[in-house]
């Protein structure tokens, strides 16, 4: 495995050569401390592509002035490890410098799927979001990006601004990975102390609740949003930030299950906030 810590051209490069060799590129756009979330989406990557590149890069302008961009788990020689296990041909690993010059002052907003949900507790997460995004997609060219379900709103955003701005890659979602227990992997996961990590399992356990619900009949988004945030109001330690009922293509409001809808939801465990969901109504494919 090659890996590239912050040159752009050493990068270029790099891909020209494995473009040339007439391979699909597949890039996995991530902030490391990788578990395996990250590594099912590398894999996914590697079986359809014939190269596959992970960035690693916390990225300073998707995160709030309050937010943990300093305290966020870094583990570069860990995850080069990983990455080299899992076949990858490419770490990018740059620092912010080598993105960010001191007067960067363009950025890409998209103005209806990022709107609400986390975007409206994380202002300017988004457009932090999709700047990072389109300037890896520019740096990289690739055919294929892969993003978790995890983070559903951001595969969405994406999908829209790759739609919206005419951008010629596929972006491909992958299913949530979780604990034995259900807790979805997540690199925040670390901050939980041993009680939170145990009050952080009601996440999980009230979005499968409501599924059963759905799954009985009920297709009140009311009734299905009281029924998850009552199952997270038996912790004590949780403060729920938002539950919401949303379309799943385009996350505009909707009061009944007839689509495909995504059920989500965000709450803060001590300091930590932790984001989970699930899709119901979804077509099998
Ligand atoms: P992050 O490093 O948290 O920015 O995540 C990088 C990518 O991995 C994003 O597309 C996330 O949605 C995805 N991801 C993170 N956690 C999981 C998980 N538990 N299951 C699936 N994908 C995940």
């Amino acid at each position: 495995m090659l890996r590239i810590d912050g040159c752009i051209d050493e990068l270029r490069k790099a891909v020209r050569e494995i473009r040339n060799g007439g391979a699909g590129i597949g890039l996995v756009p991530t902030m490391g401390y990788l578990h395996e979330g990250h590594l099912s989406l590398v894999r996914k990557s590697r079986a359809e592509n014939t190269a596959t590149i992970v960035s690693i890069f916390v990225n300073p302008t998707q995160f709030g002035p309050n937010e943990d961009f300093d305290a966020y788990p870094r583990d570069l020689e860990r995850d080069t490890r990983l990455l080299e296990k899992e076949g990858v041909d490419v770490a990018f690993c740059p620092a912010p410098g080598d993105l960010y010059t001191a007067d960067h002052s363009t950025f890409v907003t998209e103005e209806a799927v990022s709107r609400d949900l986390c975007g409206a507790s994380r202002p300017g997460h988004f457009r932090g979001v999709c700047t990072i995004v389109l300037k890896l997609f520019n740096i990289v060219g690739p055919d294929r990006a892969y993003f978790g379900e995890k983070d559903f709103q951001q595969l969405q955003v994406i999908r829209r601004m790759v739609r919206d701005l005419n951008l010629p890659v596929q972006i491909r979602g992958c299913p949530i990975v979780r604990e034995p227990d259900g807790l979805a992997l997540s690199s925040r996961n670390v901050y939980l102390s041993a009680s939170e990590r145990q009050a952080a399992l009601a996440l999980n356990l009230s979005l499968k609740k409501a599924r059963e619900q759905f799954c009985s009949g009920e297709k009140s988004a009311a009734v299905l949003v009281e029924s998850v945030r009552k199952e997270l109001e038996k912790e004590e330690t949780l403060r729920v930030e938002y539950v919401e009922l949303r379309d799943a293509a385009d996350l505009s409001l909707t009061s009944k299950v007839e689509k495909p809808v995504v059920l989500a939801l965000a709450v803060r465990v001590g300091k930590t906030r932790l984001i989970d969901n699930t899709i119901l109504n979804e077509v099998s494919s």
